[in-house]
């Protein structure tokens, strides 16, 4: 690990003071500590924000959430109001990581973790993300779990982040604050995709801290839920996932939110699927025939093709879970 200077801001005056200065801000350090004592990550300083007030789970006038940045994945996965507006949020935490590191990681950070892509880990690899211009190992390499949606020659790695995955499908806000005052992200827009700039990973400007992520009101009746398929049922990252919300009257489905994980470089929203299934009425022929759409534009590298297939059935099966035909 290198040597890095440490401060702990006491308010949020100081922590933007320290952040305009190029200092990186720290919580729970679940990701960024594992990073520097690989020596993936560098900083020459830490600014520890854990004391900041931004730890409030709160309903919004709309009857949406808004949840502190500094609020941990085992406190929002537990609390009844995001239990009962939004079971797709708390289902996509108990599913992520292990308890030891629920317990301690945020949901600010939870969403600005970096990839898994195990070349990005390894500083003897070629990896663009981590050294711009070196190469990308993986594309040619072990890729069994990398991505198939949103890549690009540069860079094929996942977002590894479940609950990012429920914000993506919900349509989910991201609220900064920074030297220039507050600024609102929306959440398909907060993390980008590689493009040639695989080391440029989100919004975020120099300096501008995450305050909350907010979750709009929507229509109730509301059920939704997250299907996640991996290699083993405990500690490991989504090899395909499924988040999805439905709002169904009369019968008919009226408002459907659907999102993918472990097949993007981001959170992969599917606005194709959920135009199949608005206006119409859950069936199990439904459910097939709106998942089929669930891998447009996938461009499969050559050991994860499997993901193709493996993602229509996965949002399939959760259509059919939370629209309550299975
Ligand atoms: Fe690096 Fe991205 Fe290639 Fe992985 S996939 S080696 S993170 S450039």
């Amino acid at each position: 690990m290198h040597p890095f200077a440490f401060t702990r801001a006491e308010s949020t005056h100081e922590a933007l003071n320290a952040g305009r200065l190029g200092g990186r801000y720290i919580a729970g350090g679940t990701t960024l500590v594992d990073l520097m004592r690989e020596t993936v990550e560098r900083p020459e300083t830490l600014v520890d924000i854990s004391d900041l007030p931004l730890r409030e789970v709160r309903v919004t006038e709309h009857g949406g959430l808004r949840i502190g940045a500094l609020v941990t994945m085992s406190q929002t996965a537990a609390h009844p109001k995001v239990r009962t507006l939004f079971p797709v949020i708390s289902e996509s935490l108990q599913l992520s990581a292990s308890a030891q590191l629920r317990n301690m990681a945020t949901i600010g950070g939870n969403i600005m973790q970096r990839t898994r892509c195990t070349y990005f880990r390894d500083v003897t690899a070629d990896c663009n993300k981590r050294e711009p211009g070196s190469g990308c190992a993986a594309r040619e390499g072990h890729n069994r779990t990398h991505a198939i949606l949103g890549t690009s020659d540069a860079c094929v790695a996942t977002h590894p982040s479940d609950v990012a995955v429920a914000f993506a499908a919900l349509e989910a806000n991201v609220h900064l604050l920074g030297p220039d005052g507050e600024r609102t992200v929306p959440f398909t827009d907060f993390l980008l995709k590689p493009g040639s700039t695989p080391n440029r990973e989100h919004r975020i400007r120099q300096g501008e801290l995450i305050t909350s992520v907010e979750i709009p009101g929507l229509p109730r009746p509301l059920k939704s839920g997250y299907l996640k398929v991996r290699d083993r049922q405990s500690y490991e990252f989504a090899l395909t996932s499924a988040a999805v919300a439905l709002h169904v009257r009369g019968g008919v489905i009226q408002e459907a939110k659907v999102a993918a994980g472990g097949v993007g470089t981001v959170p992969w929203k599917l606005p194709v699927v959920e135009q199949h299934l608005v206006g119409e009425r859950p069936s199990e022929a439904l459910w097939s025939a709106a998942a089929a759409h669930a891998a447009n534009g996938a461009l499969p590298l050559q050991h994860n093709r499997f993901k193709v297939e493996l993602l229509k059935r996965t949002v399939e099966r959760q259509l059919r879970i939370v629209g309550g035909t299975k």
